[in-house]
């Protein structure tokens, strides 16, 4: 997968490239370029915002320069880039980020994220630019970086080979293989700790009896009210 993030803040994006599930991506062929829309602006000074029309608190990001940094990667017009590749704009009112959504989003070869600012996107660019708006939770963050992030995290793990054991992206919580429940709970050594004793059927060596036990915890799991 090769992963394009429009942001202002490009240097975030050097951490989260130092995780080793993400550096194991790479080592697979992958990628995440963070793109500072700052650097292709045709304003001057940098600017990439502006005042919204009917007043009100805060900036919003223009169409005008959305469009010049998408064009200077793409070289196409970015409505037409929306019908080969997704282009995901991170908003808080979008389609919330779950198990399913990452699962289709991992089975793309290339993806686009676009990071708001300050109050956010001219409409426009929601309009005409973007495929998918994603949401990462019903609260509003300073920007779109971390959301992003989160987007790719859970994204990039699902890859082959990408974590150590492919196993452990697939029977996880709200995962198809759980038929969408949590996970059941994970005990390891001490077996006993303080009297808080590990559930004798994890102990028994009994690979089925395990299995069932597990499912059964994870089928608890999702009847149980949340917290
Ligand atoms: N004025 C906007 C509103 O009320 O919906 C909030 C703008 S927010 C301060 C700035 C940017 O952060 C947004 O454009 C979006 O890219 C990102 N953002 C904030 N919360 C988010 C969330 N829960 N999920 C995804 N992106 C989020």
């Amino acid at each position: 997968m090769k992963a394009d993030v429009f942001t202002l803040f490009p240097q975030w994006f050097d951490w989260f490239r130092t995780q080793r599930h993400v550096e194991n991506a790479y080592a697979l062929g992958h990628s995440v370029d963070a793109i500072d829309f700052r650097e292709t602006t045709p304003l001057k000074w940098g600017q990439v915002d502006d005042e919204p029309f009917g007043g009100g608190a805060g900036m919003v990001l223009r169409v005008d320069t959305m469009e010049a940094a998408l064009r200077a990667r793409y070289d196409e017009d970015p409505v037409s880039v929306k019908e080969r590749r997704r282009v995901i704009a991170l908003t808080p009112s979008g389609r919330l980020l779950d198990d399913a959504l990452a699962t289709e989003l991992a089975a793309e070869d290339e993806i686009t994220l676009l990071c708001g600012r300050y109050e956010g996107f001219d409409e426009r660019i929601l309009d005409h630019f973007v495929s998918d708006q994603v949401s990462i939770g019903r609260y509003v963050l300073a920007g779109g970086e971390l959301a992003a992030m989160v987007v790719l995290d859970t994204v990039l793990r699902k890859l082959p080979g990408v974590l150590g054991d492919d196993q452990s992206a697939i029977e996880e919580s709200y995962s198809e293989a759980l038929d969408g429940a949590p996970e059941y709970p994970h005990y390891t050594r001490p077996a006993d700790w303080r009297g808080w004793a590990v559930p004798d059927v994890l102990l028994s060596g009994h690979h089925a009896r395990v299995e069932e036990w597990r499912r059964a915890q994870s089928r608890a799991r999702a009847e149980r009210p949340l917290p």
